[in-house]
């Protein structure tokens, strides 16, 4: 088996001191294996944002060991090369330099690389045509959509061959089908390069589209399974909510208005024996009703 990309160990992470100290992250112990392709899901304020400035060295560990290809991230002789080399960051928003073209912001990371001029223009070309937008090469960031923007911010993730890419809700500020068109690509590359890629995102869909999906809360990774069948997963997804919760609790309380009783008792029926037996298969009927649920209550879960 080969060695992990990604190790954590006992890792937490305290903001504040005295009275005010937040663990953003608690005792948190992770794994992930070069080629993975991994999504981080959980509610605002869970930790998500100080998992990934970690793992890319933005950021200190306060207790805990951190390894990231091969490198112990708290004792890095040189951050801003392991930044440069090792990963590569995609934001909410892109961060692109506003007055630079789509291709110089791509070559942005290979300066100060040991990369000629040609090869970092030939290289920055290749990437730009990788993502799809070879042909956009000249056009300033205020002359692109959000998805192309995007796109863009991979290319230059992408520009020193990371073993690894952190993307901290890349598709947030994104229409739903640019969201899906990103993360295709995501996946295309993933695949492609062989890139190992851990995506934070609230989108169900996306979080299905990888091969792994972790959730967190207070701090703490609450589950981490392989992704299973659409409907194995949607039912998971239920049980995780704030609706699925209380159904399983036997208190229907916030489902009053979305659910009649007996839909109600059918829903809490299937959850406990998720619950019970993961893997076990549910009724296909059920499979429209669970799509239903999980979109109206991702409306009521974004940030
Ligand atoms: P997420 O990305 O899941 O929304 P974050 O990782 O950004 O969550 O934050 C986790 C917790 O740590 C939150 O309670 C947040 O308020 C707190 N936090 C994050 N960054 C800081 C900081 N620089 N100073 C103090 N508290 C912080
Ligand atoms: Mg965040």
């Amino acid at each position: 088996m080969s060695e992990p990309i990604i190790s954590t160990s006992h890792l937490s992470k305290l903001y504040g001191s005295g009275e005010t100290v937040v663990r953003a992250l608690n005792d948190v112990n992770l794994e992930v294996l070069p080629g993975e392709f991994l999504a981080v899901m959980g509610p605002s304020g869970c930790g998500k944002s100080t998992l990934l400035n970690i793992l890319g060295a933005l950021d200190q560990p306060s207790e805990g060991e951190v390894w990231v290809a091969g490198e112990n991230v708290a004792k890095l002789k040189n951050v801003d090369a392991f930044r440069a080399r090792t990963v590569g960051f995609v934001f909410q928003l892109h961060n692109l330099l506003p007055t630079l073209t789509a291709q110089e912001n791509v070559e942005v990371p290979m300066q100060g690389q040991k990369i000629g001029r040609g090869e970092r223009h030939k290289r920055a070309a290749h990437l730009l045509e990788l993502v799809g937008l070879g042909d956009r090469r000249d056009h300033l960031p205020s002359q692109l959509s959000g998805g192309q923007r995007q796109r863009v911010a991979i290319a230059r993730a992408l520009a020193n061959e990371p073993a690894l890419i952190l993307a901290d809700e890349p598709t947030g500020a994104l229409d739903s089908q640019s969201g899906e068109e990103l993360l295709a690509l995501l996946g295309d590359l993933n695949r492609s390069q062989d890139t190992t890629i851990v995506v934070v995102t609230h989108d169900r869909r996306v979080a299905q589209a990888t091969g792994r999906i972790l959730r967190m809360r207070d701090g703490q990774i609450v589950d981490d399974h392989r992704v299973d069948n659409p409907l194995e997963e949607d039912l998971r997804m239920l049980a995780h909510s704030k609706l699925g919760q209380s159904l399983l609790d036997g208190n229907g309380q916030p489902g009053a208005t979305l659910l009649s009783t007996t839909e109600r008792e059918v829903l809490r029926r299937l959850l406990t024996r998720f619950d019970d037996a993961p893997g076990s298969e549910a009724p296909a009927e059920v499979a429209e009703l669970l799509a239903q649920l999980n979109e109206r209550q991702e409306v009521g879960a974004k940030e």
